[in-house]
């Protein structure tokens, strides 16, 4: 076999890899089966950075939460990416830490984190940006923090709306825990949450309680220092909510940051016909005159939620955080 034919399979070779990578993800929402498939597939073949998945820990019924660690742009393909992290740590690039599902009804917020993830790691368009993105940050993504909560809303009828984790700690009837009021920030639950096992908000009976909400935590203290931003996907309405939800003139110290932040995400979305409200949670959720296009909110505040607890408690020397919630 010749070297030009040779060529020509490799390049076949990794359009169909490319074409398997990009397929599902794009068009579907994935099963967490479907999904872990995907990240292997990534960390094997990624075209347009090195990428490497592990996992934040186990679910209240022993599920793997995945998590890609490391998105770099490919500049010194064939060099040990563990080895260039150690040579490199005294120039680590700051991160941008995602994270998607906690609610596991919000898919929509599961199959962004992906398709994130898809572009970074395959570009599929040649995007510059993408590449300047790479260049610039890594990526730390999480795009299934419930992972028990997500595959029962998929997989049983009748669940499409569940919302919270499947713990069966406080009652075998009402089962899960609202894992974004578990939170040990401000932790509530007459405030935003619920004491009641029934409800979709219950907060359990202590914060940090859960697993889920303690694999995070975990996940995010072992990244102090490393974030740019903090993004946590959800899929609730189009808004755009940094911290504080705790409607008690609080202000988060980057305040003026996050808002223009916001601003320029919501602006951008706006040329695509997109509407999305930006401000702190308490403001646009609670008090917030209009949800875009619709009546008052009917809603709790967003109060002991991961993106408060993380500006308070884990990425505190970190500069601008933004959990973005996408369109659903
Ligand atoms: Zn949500």
């Amino acid at each position: 076999m010749n070297e030009r034919y040779l060529d020509a399979n490799h390049r076949k070779r990794h359009e169909r890899r490319k074409r398997a990578a990009t397929v599902d993800v794009t068009n579907s929402y994935l099963g967490l089966d479907e999904i872990n498939a995907f990240l292997q597939n990534v960390t094997r073949s990624a075209s347009a950075a090195d990428v490497i998945s592990s996992t934040i820990g186990l679910s209240f019924e022993g599920r793997n939460t995945p998590v890609i660690e490391k998105a770099e742009i490919i500049a010194e393909k064939g060099q040990n990416i563990r080895e260039r992290n150690t040579k490199s740590s005294g120039t680590q690039k700051k991160a941008i830490i995602i994270d998607a599902g906690i609610h596991a009804r919000e898919w929509i917020a599961p199959a962004l984190a992906l398709n994130i993830i898809n572009k970074l790691a395959f570009n599929p368009d040649n995007d510059p940006d993408v590449l300047d993105l790479l260049k610039k940050f890594d990526w730390i993504i999480a795009p299934v923090v419930n992972p028990d909560g997500y595959e029962y809303s998929r997989t049983n009828s009748g669940a499409r709306l569940w919302r919270k984790t499947r713990t069966s700690q406080y009652s075998e009837s009402c089962k899960g825990v609202d894992a974004n009021r578990n939170f040990g920030f401000g932790w509530d639950p007459d405030v935003g949450g619920s004491r009641e096992p029934c409800s979709d908000v219950f907060s359990g009976n202590i914060a940090f309680s859960e697993p889920e909400a303690r694999n995070m935590r975990d996940w995010l203290q072992r990244n102090k220092g490393r974030a740019a931003a903090y993004l946590t996907l959800h899929s609730y309405g189009q808004y755009v909510l940094y911290p504080y939800g705790t409607c008690d003139n609080r202000v988060a110290d980057n305040k003026d940051i996050l808002e223009d932040l916001g601003k320029t995400f919501a602006n951008a979305l706006g040329q695509k016909g997109r509407r999305y409200s930006v401000g702190n949670s308490c403001q646009v959720l609670l008090l917030g005159p209009k949800r875009p296009g619709q009546g008052p909110v009917p809603s709790q505040p967003a109060r002991p939620s991961s993106y408060q607890w993380s500006s308070t408690a884990s990425l505190t020397t970190s500069t601008p955080q933004i959990p973005t919630p996408s369109n659903g």
